[in-house]
C-alpha cells in the first residue's frame, strides 16, 4: 500500500513545516489580554514583588488546593528553595527518579545532599516498588517527578515516606493542572514545586516558578529564601539567592490561567489522536487508572529512534527527545554517584517526544502519525 494515500493526504503538500512548539501568541485577544497586563504593571510601577505577584501566589495555591503559594524565579529555584526550607543539606540523601529534566538533580546537589537516583516504571516514573530499597539511615526526603505532566503513583509514595519519616518535595514542574483521582498536581507534597518556564503547559513568557504549602512555617521560611534569605529584607539569615518571581511575569500567568483548561483539553485531544493513528506501531503513553495526563510531552518509545528523528526532519516535523540523558549519566554525575538504572537507560535510548502543542493545527497531527507510518512500513 502506498503510504501517501493514508491519512488526511496532507503528507502531500510540499513544505509543510511542523515546529515542535510554536510560543508565537497569535489568537488577537489573548495578545491583547497580555499586553494589556503589562501595561498595568508599567501604569502602577511596583515592579519588585508588585500586586500580581501576590493574586498569583493566592490563585496558585487555591487551584492546588493549598493554603499558601509563593511566587519564585523559576523551577529550579523552586526546588532548591524547597529542600532549603526544609534544612536537607549536606549529609542527607534524597531520593529522587533517574529520568527527569536535569534541574531536579541540581536542585538536590546543590544544597549539598546526595541524590539517590531510583529507576522508572513502564510510566516513566519513578517506579515505587524500588523506592524501598533506596532508603538508609541518611534518607531525609522523596522527590517524585510527574514526568511528561502524569502524576507518579503517590499514593504508595506517600505510604512509603511515612512508614519511614520521609518528607515528600513534589517536583510538579511539568504537571500544573494534573490531576489523580480528582486532587491536583501539587496536593501530594509537604511542598510542591511548579516551573511557569515559557515551555511549559501554563507557561509565563520568560522564567517563573511556584512553590505550594500548606505549612506556614514553611512558607515564612520561603519568602526569606527566596530573597537572600533576609528577614526584613535586611538581616539575612541562611545564605541563599535572589529567587524573586517577576511582576510582569507574574501578571501575564495570570492572563494565561485563564486559558490552561482550554490548553489541557486540547493537548489531551491531541494525545487521543496520536495513540488512535500510533498504538500499533510505537509504544504510546499510558494513562494510569485514576490520572488525567496533560501531556507537558507525548513521548512514544521508537524502534530506531534516531533514524525516525531523521525521517521527520526531513519531513519537515520537528521532534525532541525530553530527555536523552538519565540524570545519573550527565557528565556532572556520572562519575559522582553510581546508579543502576536499567529500565532509564535503555528507554532515553528509544524516547520521542512529538509535536503536541495546543496550537498544533489537527492535520498537522495527521502529518506526522503519516511521517511514522511511512517510516515502519519501509
Ligand atoms: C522545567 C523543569 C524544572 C525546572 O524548571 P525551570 O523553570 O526551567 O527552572 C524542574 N523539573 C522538571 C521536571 C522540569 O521539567
Amino acid at each position: 500500500m502506498n503510504p501517501e494515500a493514508k491519512g488526511s493526504g496532507v503528507s502531500s503538500v510540499q513544505g509543510l513545516r511542523v515546529p515542535f512548539r510554536d510560543l508565537r501568541v497569535t489568537d488577537p485577544v489573548r495578545r491583547a489580554e497580555l499586553i494589556e497586563a503589562v501595561d498595568r504593571v508599567l501604569s502602577h510601577g511596583r515592579l519588585v514583588l508588585g500586586p500580581e505577584c501576590a493574586q498569583f501566589e493566592e490563585e496558585v495555591g487555591r487551584y492546588c488546593g493549598r493554603r499558601y503559594g509563593i511566587g519564585v524565579g523559576s523551577g529550579t529555584d523552586a526546588l532548591y528553595l524547597a529542600l532549603r526550607a526544609l534544612e536537607i543539606g549536606p549529609g542527607d540523601e534524597v531520593i529522587t527518579t533517574a529520568l527527569s529534566w536535569i534541574a531536579t538533580a541540581n536542585a538536590i546537589v546543590l544544597t549539598g545532599a546526595t541524590p539517590v537516583f531510583v529507576d522508572i516504571g513502564e510510566d516513566l516514573n519513578i517506579d515505587v516498588e524500588r523506592i524501598g530499597a533506596a532508603i538508609t539511615s541518611r534518607t531525609k526526603a522523596i522527590v517524585p517527578v510527574h514526568f511528561t505532566g502524569q502524576i507518579c503513583e503517590m499514593r504508595r509514595i506517600q505510604e512509603v515516606a511515612s512508614a519511614n519519616g520521609l518528607v515528600i518535595v513534589e517536583d510538579a514542574a511539568q504537571a500544573f493542572g494534573a490531576t489523580q483521582n480528582g486532587r491536583m498536581a501539587g496536593s501530594f507534597g509537604e511542598v510542591s514545586c511548579f516551573s511557569m518556564n515559557a515551555m511549559k503547559v501554563f507557561g509565563a513568557y520568560g522564567e517563573a516558578g511556584a512553590i505550594v504549602t500548606d505549612n506556614e512555617r514553611l512558607r515564612d521560611r520561603l519568602f526569606s529564601l527566596r530573597y537572600n534569605g533576609t528577614v526584613e529584607k535586611q538581616d539575612c539569615h541562611w545564605p541563599s539567592l535572589n529567587g524573586r518571581l517577576d511582576t510582569v511575569q507574574a501578571a501575564m500567568l495570570l492572563v494565561e490561567l485563564e486559558y490552561l483548561s482550554g490548553k489541557i483539553a486540547r493537548r489531551r485531544e491531541i494525545a487521543r489522536m496520536y495513540t488512535q493513528r500510533l498504538a500499533g506501531t510505537v509504544q504510546c503513553p499510558v494513562e494510569r487508572l485514576g490520572n488525567r495526563h496533560i501531556y507537558y510531552a507525548y513521548s512514544v518509545l521508537a524502534e530506531r529512534r534516531d533514524a525516525l528523528m531523521q525521517h521527520f526532519a526531513a519531513k519537515g516535523i520537528e521532534t525532541q527527545v525530553q530527555h536523552p540523558l538519565p540524570m545519573p549519566r550527565h557528565t556532572a554525575y556520572r562519575e559522582r554517584f553510581s546508579a543502576d538504572v536499567p529500565v532509564a537507560d535503555r528507554v532515553s535510548r528509544r524516547l520521542l517526544c512529538l509535536p503536541n502543542q495546543d496550537n498544533l493545527p489537527l492535520d498537522h497531527v495527521s502529518y506526522v502519525c503519516d511521517g511514522v507510518e511511512e517510516f515502519y512500513a519501509r
